[in-house]
């Protein structure tokens, strides 16, 4: 039983990650949010039909009244509604079921309840947030002391953080460029629809190989991602402990590439898709066969692989930059195979203690 609800605790945990992977911020429409954030405020007595609306209205009763507690719910249940989205609203239920807060979250569900129609992308992360969260307790490689909360929570809310900051900077970003209609991108005069999906693929793929490479080699880069390897009991939610400078700054570029090749939303998305499952397997603490990892570590990062990337010894933190195909590190030789992977320790020397989320947003400073 105990185990059961762990795994349940750990799909709440993790569910939200899907958007992650830009969902609100690759919607071609502007982001519902912004459209709220615009219209006017309703006054007192308006807007009982319920939504925004209502939620508005009794938050400034509440704020009114100095109600605090009423405050903080009506402003949870705002934000659900502003955001519009399940995946952050797995995360506010998360942050409920941190504070304990029951009769929200009880609310937060049958108000939510009816609104779960699922597409294949939510499906497929969703899908692998439940495997390999169950995967990681059932079977995990390190055996951390730790409680479930210790090891999630600040990566959670660093998520929560990286989410909002890129759907308010991204998202209006990724509208220009695919509203705009002077150019079409260098895949244009492409006309085979597989090689473009092969190439935007291989082309994000390198990106990413290229950005947390530079990641490592200048200091001042190296301040921000510090934050992710300063994560001591590695697991699934690990793939979303990063700066929200380090989560902001990494978009840019990859901006301007979508930009001049002229990335296709559904390829974008094809591929932040497959990445974040990748994100959430290779973060994972599942113990999976050696010989099965070493043969796949080949193909794409594995979580082997991965954590001999997070390991304190230099000589392993400064190899294993791939994101998801590890050809990359083949390519740049920068492959590395932990020898003995049990022997790992992860984090940083320098860093003894788990870090809170205000020293964490503080580290590079
Ligand atoms: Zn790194
Ligand atoms: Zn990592």
């Amino acid at each position: 039983m105990r185990q059961a609800i762990r795994v349940a605790e750990s799909f709440c945990a993790h569910s939200w990650i899907y958007s992650l992977s830009h969902f609100v911020a690759i919607q071609s429409e502007p982001h519902p949010a912004f459209a709220y954030a615009n219209a006017p405020l309703p006054a007192c007595g308006e807007g009982v039909g319920g939504g925004v609306e209502a939620y508005l209205m009794q938050l400034r009763t509440a704020i009114k009244l100095k109600q605090r507690k009423a405050t903080f719910f009506q402003v949870g249940y705002l934000t659900v509604d502003l955001i519009s989205s399940q995946e952050e609203c797995y995360l506010v239920l998360q942050i409920y079921i941190h504070l304990k807060q029951r009769r929200s979250l009880i609310r937060l569900f049958f108000y939510r309840g009816a609104n779960l129609n699922m597409d294949w992308q939510s499906l497929l992360v969703v899908s692998s947030v439940i495997s390999f969260g169950i995967l990681e307790n059932l079977f995990p490689f390190f055996s951390f002391k730790e409680s479930f909360d210790k090891r999630v929570y600040t990566n959670l809310v660093l998520g929560l953080i990286n989410v909002l900051a890129n759907n308010f900077t991204i998202a209006l970003l990724l509208n220009c460029i695919w509203q705009q209609t002077s150019w079409f991108g260098i895949f244009h005069f492409i006309h085979s629809p597989i090689l473009k999906i092969v190439l935007s693929f291989l082309l994000l793929d390198g990106y990413m190989y290229a950005w947390h490479r530079l990641m490592h080699t200048l200091p001042i880069a190296w301040r921000f991602h510090k934050v992710h390897h300063t994560e001591m009991l590695m697991n699934t939610s690990t793939a979303y402990r990063f700066h929200p400078v380090e989560a902001i700054l990494a978009n840019l570029p990859k901006l301007f590439l979508i930009w001049l090749f002229g990335i296709t939303l559904e390829n974008l998305l094809l591929y932040e898709i497959l990445l974040a499952c990748e994100l959430i397997f290779h973060h994972s603490n599942w113990a999976i066969p050696l010989k099965i990892d070493r043969y796949l570590s080949y193909l794409i990062v594995t979580p082997n692989y991965h954590r001999s990337h997070h390991s304190q010894a230099r000589k392993e933190a400064t190899a294993n930059y791939a994101s998801f195909f590890t050809i990359w590190d083949i390519l740049f030789n920068s492959y590395n195979y932990p020898r003995n992977p049990k022997a790992i320790k992860l984090g940083l020397p320098q860093e003894k203690k788990e870090l809170s989320i205000i020293n964490l947003l503080k580290l590079p400073f």
